[in-house]
């Protein structure tokens, strides 16, 4: 079996054309949705990230601030950064790129978002919320992963659900995503002995850990859906996933690139975290 490709830049382009109609929908109304990226210090990859979501927000018409700060700037200056976002009422989402600085404490930082504006949806009022399942910003990497699941008409209840990495950003909340849709759901992590053992049982398995082959064809039960969130370079400074695509792609059913599929939709569901903060404005 060749596996159908789960394109992540077909998807995107297909939901941006949707919000950019919403976007001008809220402008005919007097209200720009505005997104506020912070960025302190010079991470190599952090730069390439915020360009690529500032450049996002221009695409469907949004208003976006990028704040840069050198690595210098204390955690008290960039409270006060955040707290002045939070009044702003041209901005309705903020976004911290992390990493921060080792000198600043990136929970406190994310804490002092406010709830209503936070689009990345790592604050723990947000995390809270998807627990129990009330209305709340849903952190975009598994969101997106979640609408590509949608996107190709995938049924997750009853179905056995693997979720490789218990990260806060990515594997805990697509575990609670999967569990709100009546998935089985099993976390596996770097303690996890016989990882193939599970893997082995899922429908549907997630591999968000940074590992590059760390699934493999032997791994995955014919028919599977693989979502592979991880971003490594191979021997070649080549982007590639946790996934032997190659190899798995002979196996499952559906399967995710990399580039082109997790990472597109993360942006994505960002800007649809961001219009939907500026449409309760
Ligand atoms: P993270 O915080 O480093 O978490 C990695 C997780 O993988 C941890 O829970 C770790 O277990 C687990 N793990 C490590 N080795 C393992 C092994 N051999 N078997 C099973 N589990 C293992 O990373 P993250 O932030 O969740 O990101 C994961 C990957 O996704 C990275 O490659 C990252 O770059 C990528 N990512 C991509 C996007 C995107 O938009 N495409 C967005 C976010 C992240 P322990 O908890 O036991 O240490």
């Amino acid at each position: 079996m060749t596996a159908q490709l789960i394109d992540g830049v077909a998807l995107s382009r297909q939901l941006r054309e949707g919000f950019a109609q919403r976007v001008a929908a809220l402008k005919a109304r007097g209200t720009t949705p505005g997104l506020a990226v912070v960025l302190v210090g010079d991470d190599a990859a952090s730069q390439v990230y915020v360009r690529n979501k500032v450049k996002a927000c221009g695409d469907v018409g949004m208003h976006s601030v990028l704040e840069r700060y050198p690595a210098t700037l204390t955690e008290a200056e960039l409270l006060a950064r955040v707290e002045a976002l939070n009044q702003d009422p041209a901005i309705h989402g903020i976004l911290v790129q992390l990493p921060l600085p080792p000198h600043m404490d990136a929970q406190r930082v994310i804490e002092t978002i406010s709830p209503a504006k936070d689009v990345d949806g790592f604050h723990v009022a947000s995390a809270g919320a998807l627990m129990v399942g009330q209305p709340g910003f849903w952190p975009c990497t598994p969101h997106g992963c979640l609408r590509m699941l949608d996107h190709i008409g995938m049924d997750l209840r009853g179905k056995h659900a693997v979720v490789i990495g218990r990260s806060n950003i990515v594997g805990k909340p697509m575990a609670l995503m999967l569990l709100q849709r009546s998935a089985t759901v099993t976390i596996c992590h770097s303690a996890t002995p016989n990882l193939k053992a599970h893997t082995l049982q899922a429908d549907v398995v997630v591999a968000a850990v940074g590992k590059r082959n760390l699934l493999t064809a032997d791994m995955v039960k014919p028919g599977a859906v693989v979502i592979d969130v991880g971003m490594n370079r191979d021997p070649e400074g080549k982007l590639c996933g946790d996934v032997d695509f190659e190899g798995v792609k002979e196996v499952a059913s559906w399967i995710t690139p990399v580039p082109g599929g997790v990472g597109p939709m993360t942006i994505t569901m960002l800007l649809a975290n961001t219009l939907e903060s500026a449409e309760k404005a």
